[in-house]
């Protein structure tokens, strides 16, 4: 199956993706917010990893992505586009994919992975990064 050709960008949805630019990057300083107030080092953008993980918890191996609503096609938040829908959705898809291939390769090499949506409020962060280092079996 081949892909269509990348549409001409309609003013829609540059202002789209303007939009989805900034709040993904407002998203991750929230989270970087939780991390500093649970105390947990952190390293961002870890090159070496696969996928390149927003975050690194090190001593926890913990690798946390950040995930744009849109980007990520979050089921509570993306509601499709009105132009070129086909497109779009092929690329949300492999995007997606691409996540899970991502998440197999950190698991195989012994991390956990975790997975925040841009629209998690910041209780819901806390509650479950808190969980996930917690709940890492020490070996
Ligand atoms: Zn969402």
């Amino acid at each position: 199956m081949t892909s269509p050709s990348r549409p001409k960008t309609t003013p829609d949805v540059s202002a789209r993706m303007k939009r989805v630019r900034t709040s993904r990057t407002s998203a991750e300083r929230e989270v970087e917010k939780v991390l500093r107030r649970l105390r947990l080092r952190y390293k961002r953008n870890p090159k070496s990893l696969p996928g390149t993980p927003d975050f690194l918890i090190q001593d926890k191996k913990l690798a946390v992505f950040v995930d744009g609503c849109f980007w990520h096609g979050c089921p509570r938040c993306f509601s499709g586009t009105r132009r070129n829908r086909e497109w779009w959705k092929d690329k949300i898809e492999t995007n997606r994919r691409r996540d899970k291939r991502m998440d197999a390769r950190l698991w195989r090499l012994g991390y956990q992975v975790m997975h925040i949506r841009e629209h998690d409020s910041q209780t819901r962060v806390q509650r479950r990064l808190l969980t996930a280092v917690r709940s890492r079996r020490i070996c």
